[in-house]
């Protein structure tokens, strides 16, 4: 049988990849090395790799070269630099972590290689995941830059990963995370499909932990039938973390291309008007009148207390819960190691001064006053209070809509420069849309419905707990 090139494969899906891997139309060593190539090529322009690990994968094409199994045999796919994978260096873009090569892989890491996933490295992120620009990037990292304009930002914090699944030409999916909106975030930003699933869906083991409470992974691809592939194989109960759920994983792709006639969606009224660009807003209309046309009863609903509360709740647990998760880093038992002379304390603290970035430190002084006697009840409790409220107002709305629509960041892209001059409150704010969500642990998509000047625009999808079918059905309607 004649083998198709690389070429032919551009716009194929996952599936008709993996198809043409299991028929044998596809040289599994030929294909990677030439995705390591063009890897590297679009690396030298646009840094959205921290590791290409180009001898594990060639090591790992040669297997499945032998094997094709798996409902991933072959595909290409980049793992966001938080979570560790075997024998590839994994710092979750920190200088503190630098050296690190972790001895096992990640539960989700596990589960694309046994279905037959080749990794190709490790994307570059905001340190930590400590962002929503992929600017707050670790000493010595670099800033990934956006495929539509390279002075513009990706989103972030998995910004390498999304702008990766836009500029490879071969399919491929990347592997992100989200603490308050950092899968959506820059899959909105760059123009692709990311689905964070609903909190516990996927095994947070062998993730470098942001907030433990709040963090997820989730796929970032070119199309809804392609994350949903992913998901299902991503998703499901891990012994070794307690958080994931028993609940039924769900044949995702069977959702892709299921009639949306009568689904009820809620139009998130906080999320137009005052602050977001108006070229924004059309095109997020123009796709609500979409599915309406598809059938989809569309109406105005008012999501005040997440919206209003949901940036002061979700800058207080988060940076709580990271300053205490960070305390375990200081270059003794993981990466930089140093030689400093002095008692522990002043080792501690010389470490984390040299290695820790910007925004790092601003989380960990910000976390450990929230948590200090004293204010922990006036900051870390409250906010975990109102976050119960943020929950509850979901929970009301989800028992009469399927799902809620909004703008997913309520700007176009903005320049480096831009980003310069924010201040670090400002430039919280991109994520007002997003915090919603995860802090309810909701799983969330984002659709790529239009562009302005150039520059893609994102709608955001929120649906119940589990309910990441009723997202894919309705994403695909939106392609
Ligand atoms: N931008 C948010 C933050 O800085 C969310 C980041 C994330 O989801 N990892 O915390």
């Amino acid at each position: 049988m004649a083998r198709k090139s690389t070429t032919e494969q551009k716009n194929a899906s996952v599936a008709e990849f993996v198809k043409a891997v299991h028929d044998g139309q596809i040289d599994v060593v030929e294909h990677t090395h030439r995705v390591l190539e063009e890897c590297k090529i679009v690396n030298k322009e646009y840094c959205y790799f921290n590791v290409i690990a180009e001898e594990s994968a060639i090591a790992q094409a040669k297997l499945i070269a032998k094997n094709k199994k798996g409902i991933l045999a072959g595909l290409p796919m980049s793992i966001k630099d938080s979570i560790c994978v075997k024998g590839i260096e994994s710092t979750a873009g920190s200088a503190i972590l630098k050296g690190y090569v972790p001895p096992f892989d990640a539960t989700c890491v596990e589960r694309l290689r046994k279905a037959g996933a080749i990794i190709l490295g490790k994307t570059s992120q905001d340190e930590f995941g400590f962002g929503g620009f992929s600017t707050n990037v670790g000493v010595g990292f670099t800033i990934p830059k956006n495929p539509f304009d390279k002075l513009r930002s990706c989103g972030g914090s998995s910004g390498g990963a999304a702008g990766l699944a836009q500029k490879l030409t071969v399919p491929h999916v990347a592997l992100g995370e989200s603490t308050g909106g950092s899968i959506v975030n820059p899959a909105s930003f760059c123009g692709v499909v990311g689905l964070c699933p609903t909190y516990g869906r996927v095994s947070r083991y062998g993730l470098i932990d942001y907030g433990s409470s709040l963090d997820k992974v989730g796929p970032i691809g070119k199309t809804v039938a392609d994350v949903a592939v992913t998901l299902k194989v991503l998703a499901g109960f891990d012994e070794k973390e307690s958080t994931t759920a028993t609940v039924a994983v769900d044949d995702y792709s069977k959702f892709v291309g299921k009639d949306v006639k009568s689904l009820n969606v809620g139009i998130v009224k906080e999320g137009f008007g005052e602050g977001t660009d108006p070229a924004v807003e059309r095109s997020v209309w123009a796709a609500i009148k979409r599915l309406e046309s598809a059938g989809v009863n569309c109406k105005e609903i008012s999501l005040k207390i997440p919206i209003e509360y949901g940036i002061p709740t979700y800058y207080i647990i988060a940076p709580s819960e990271a300053s205490t998760n960070l305390a375990k880093l200081c270059g003794l038992r993981y990466g930089a190691e140093e030689k400093i002379e002095g008692d522990f304390n002043s080792y501690f603290s010389q470490v984390r001064a040299r290695h820790f970035g910007k925004e790092a430190k601003r989380r960990i002084l910000l976390g450990t006053f929230t948590r200090m006697a004293g204010y922990r009840d006036a900051y870390y409790v409250k906010a975990t209070k109102v976050r119960r409220l943020i929950i509850d107002d979901y929970k009301k709305v989800f028992k009469k809509f399927d799902a809620l629509i909004s703008p997913t960041v309520a700007i176009l892209p903005p320049r480096f420069d831009e980003i310069a001059k924010l201040t670090p409150a400002q430039s919280y704010m991109i994520d007002a849309l997003t915090v919603g969500p995860n802090l309810a642990g909701l799983p969330h998509l984002n659709m790529p419905v239009g562009a302005s000047r150039g520059l893609p625009i994102g709608a955001m999808l929120t649906a119940d707990h589990f309910n990441e079918g009723k997202l894919l059905q309705l994403g695909a309607a939106l392609e």
